[in-house]
């Protein structure tokens, strides 16, 4: 007889699952809260879904899940993730090995799913919120309990997702809740993959800027990480690639309110000699013209005119009035920019979620301690990845794991 099985969640993760499970035979329910599928889902990648990344490995992923992420991705990784677009009819390109759908529309991926799932006979319940899952007898069935209506099923996968997103999203964090009535063990949860709000002292460009750059993040002098990129100043933070790449290395000493410094250096290029000489060439140009004049082919005007105002002195002040050390200071100043961090964007603005449902509780095969017919797997799980397609992998690597597995 076919398996029944209960999915909780119509994101990635569990959408996979459903389609994983139903060509393997199993009459399968999805239920999802919000009234569509893949809402997240259709706003990754700037609207485009990276949804994997060439360069592939265990190491893009959090410290804690290194080990199991190099077994997870043994068993499916990027090249069964091709393969698996491919069978949606989704064609996938790749630009610097970031995989993108050659559509460069997240909507397509959804749509795609969307029709996958119809084709198996996924039953699909719009607009129920999972609230528990109750274990029949010794484990040999379940009922999934919504706001509405309850499921009853011998495999149930929660999918539910995290925190992370868009209040639209309605990303709420359930599952921690059911999972912790399951028994699992939840690791304190932090945005991740998120820019950082600066101290309200901290004089920032008058206007957004985007300026390539090295950030590294210190805390008590120590380099906790180092990233480069793109770097995006506003008034009241950083954010960009390199900064959100940080994130979740820094967030939790931000969390807890460390003093925690961003170090902006727009020179990563030069060495300390190629600095200096590029310092010794540009003072023999301290004559009539003005602070602003002479620094305006260094880097960004709105950068310059940040440095001006942190240096407290005048952008129309003449080069010839103002001391070399004064100047030395300044080109300080482009190598390493102090930036005090005083918290993250928040969970709204982060694109993941570090910390989840512990990996300790979590078997290779995604079912969870204690419940043989319990899987958890997605964003729930303590797992979070770089920016670039990482955290969309391990969605569907979780997901295809379990459908599999569940249907068996
Ligand atoms: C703006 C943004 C851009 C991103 N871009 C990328 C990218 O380009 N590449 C990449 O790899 N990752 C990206 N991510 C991260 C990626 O979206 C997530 O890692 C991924 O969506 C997680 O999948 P999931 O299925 O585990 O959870 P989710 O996508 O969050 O799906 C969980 C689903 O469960 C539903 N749900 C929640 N609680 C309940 C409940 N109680 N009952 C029923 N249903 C429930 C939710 O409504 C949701 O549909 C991005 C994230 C954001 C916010």
């Amino acid at each position: 007889m076919a398996r029944k099985i209960v999915i909780a969640g119509g994101g990635p993760a569990g959408m996979c699952a459903a389609i994983y499970a139903a060509r393997n035979g199993a009459d399968v329910t999805l239920i999802e809260k919000n009234s569509s599928l893949g809402k997240k889902l259709s706003m990754t990648g700037n609207g485009r879904c990276n949804l994997s990344n060439l360069e592939m490995n265990e190491k893009m992923y959090n410290l804690s899940a290194e080990k199991r992420m190099k077994e997870w991705l043994s068993v499916y990784g990027v090249l069964d993730v091709i393969n698996f677009f491919k069978s949606l009819g989704i064609v996938v390109k790749s630009e610097d090995g970031y995989l993108y759908p050659i559509s460069g529309q997240a909507s397509t991926v959804v749509t795609a799913f969307e029709n996958e799932l119809k084709r198996l006979g996924v039953r699909v319940v719009f607009g129920e919120q999972v609230k528990s899952v109750i274990v029949n007898g010794n484990e040999d069935s379940y009922t999934v309990v919504t706001n509405l209506n309850s499921y009853d099923g011998d495999r149930v996968i929660l999918a539910t997702g995290a925190l992370s997103g868009a209040k639209s999203t309605m990303s709420t964090g359930d599952g921690y809740y059911i999972c912790k009535q399951l028994g699992m063990n939840i690791k304190e949860t932090h945005p991740a993959l998120v820019g950082f709000r600066v101290d309200e002292n901290e004089i920032m460009p008058e206007a957004g800027v985007r300026c390539t750059a090295e950030v590294s993040f210190t805390l008590g002098g120590e380099v906790l990480c180092s990233e480069y990129g793109e770097v995006q100043f506003t008034k009241d933070g950083i954010s960009g690639i390199p900064v959100m790449q940080a994130s979740s290395k820094v967030i939790k000493f931000v969390d807890e309110k460390k003093p925690i410094y961003a170090c902006v250096n727009f020179f990563p290029d030069y060495d300390d000699e190629d600095y200096k000489s590029l310092e010794d060439e540009m003072l023999r140009l301290r004559d009539e013209r003005t602070l602003k004049e002479f620094l305006n082919g260094l880097c960004n005007s709105n950068i310059n005119d940040m440095i001006i105002r942190r240096m407290k002195m005048g952008s129309s002040m003449k080069m010839k009035n103002i001391s070399e050390s004064m100047v030395r200071s300044i080109f300080d100043s482009y190598r390493g920019l102090k930036i005090r961090i005083a918290d993250s964007f928040g969970y709204q603005a982060a694109q993941v979620t570090s910390g989840g449902v512990s990996l300790g509780d979590i078997k290779d095969d995604m079912t969870v301690n204690g419940h043989s017919g319990v899987f958890v797997i997605g964003e729930l799980a303590d797992v979070d990845g770089r920016c670039g397609g990482y955290n969309l992998q391990w969605a569907f690597t979780s997901g295809s794991i379990a459908g599999t597995v569940a249907s068996l």
